[in-house]
């Protein structure tokens, strides 16, 4: 069986950045993607304005050159889901759902999946008015009126984004103060169509067949409010994507793969870069330098050991 110097298990930012110094490196690399074009989350963010060089960039045409790129400098790519990795004389064996791959050093780039609200309807609604993805689903919802359930930078851009498409967008947040960055957050402020509902939760979604209604709960209070919206979309963040690593790599109480800046996790020959490892500002460009720092890690071991 082939021997690659380096698996890198993801194909968003951080893993096609560690593509790119890989191979300039002239390690023997194979990438696993999910899905065919999983890309991360950059591809479905709307507009990216604080990438340097690259003002007001599309989310999905940025996603797209990280992949061309790293394309151009013959990344070999496969989609398949990697459902195991197991330790083998010194070596790595990589599992996927189609065939099994032998690597000396793995290099996780899994990154992040949405958070769910976990109340009654979210479940049953979802894909039918309930969404996770403002610029993947807003379309269907021209005219109409939604909620924006949220207060980071992914809720508030999402609400902008809408209100371009809707009648109307409500943010529901729990508290007064936003996460997301001050200069969305006065835009945010300044638009007619979008109302900010301050210190409530959702606690249900209503709806037969698709979304009709949210129905909200004050936080510290009894006040409860019906709105009629045709869609929920959901941001209140994202949970690591660490199923393949649990039990092998340490990991903080979050379940983020504990790592330095130099993407060393505590288990030998295993990485960790982007989104997937423990740090404070998780950012496009934090998790493009992630990779390149992981591979120049995995260098140094593939040669000192
Ligand atoms: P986030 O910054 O973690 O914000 C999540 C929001 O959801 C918070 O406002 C939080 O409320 C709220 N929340 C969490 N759990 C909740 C629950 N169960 N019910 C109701 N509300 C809940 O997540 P994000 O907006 O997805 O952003 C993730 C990371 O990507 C951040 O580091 C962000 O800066 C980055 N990002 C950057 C850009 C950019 O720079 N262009 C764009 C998008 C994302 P509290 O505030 O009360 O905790």
């Amino acid at each position: 069986m082939e021997l690659y110097d380096v698996a890198i298990i993801g194909s968003g930012p951080a893993g096609l950045s560690a593509a790119v110094y890989a191979l300039r490196a002239e390690l023997k690399t194979v990438v696993f993607e999910r899905d065919s074009m999983s890309g991360g989350q950059v591809l479905n963010t709307n507009e990216v304005d604080n990438y340097l060089g690259m003002p007001k960039m599309d989310g999905f045409d940025l996603g797209t050159k990280f992949r061309e790129h790293a394309e151009q400098m013959g990344m070999k790519i496969i989609s398949a889901q990697v459902m195991q990795i197991e330790k083998q004389e010194g070596n790595w064996k990589v599992i996927t759902d189609g065939e099994t791959y032998m690597t000396k050093t793995v290099l996780l780039a899994t990154g992040t999946r949405y958070r769910k609200l976990e109340i009654p309807g979210e479940a049953e609604l979802s894909g039918r008015g309930v969404s996770y993805c403002a610029t993947c689903d807003g379309a269907f919802f021209r005219n109409r009126e939604v909620a924006v359930i949220g207060g980071g930078d992914v809720a508030v851009e999402d609400a902008l984004y809408l209100s371009r498409i809707c009648k109307k967008v409500y943010v529901i947040h729990r508290r007064e103060g936003f996460r997301a960055a001050p200069s969305l957050v006065s835009r945010m402020k300044e638009t007619e169509n979008i109302e900010l509902v301050l210190g409530f939760v959702p606690e249900k979604i209503t709806g037969t067949d698709t979304v009709d209604g949210l129905m909200i709960k004050e936080r510290d209070g009894e006040e409860r409010r019906e709105l009629s919206v045709s869609g929920v979309f959901v941001a209140i963040g994202t949970v690591p994507v660490n199923e393949i690593y649990i039990g092998i790599v340490a990991s903080d109480e979050a379940g983020y793969a504990i790592a330095g800046e130099d993407g060393k996790t505590q288990t030998e020959g295993i990485f960790a870069a982007g989104d997937i490892r423990t740090k404070k500002f998780r950012q496009i460009v934090t998790a493009v330098a992630d990779g390149a720092n992981a591979i120049h890690s995995i260098e140094e071991y593939l040669t000192t050991g």
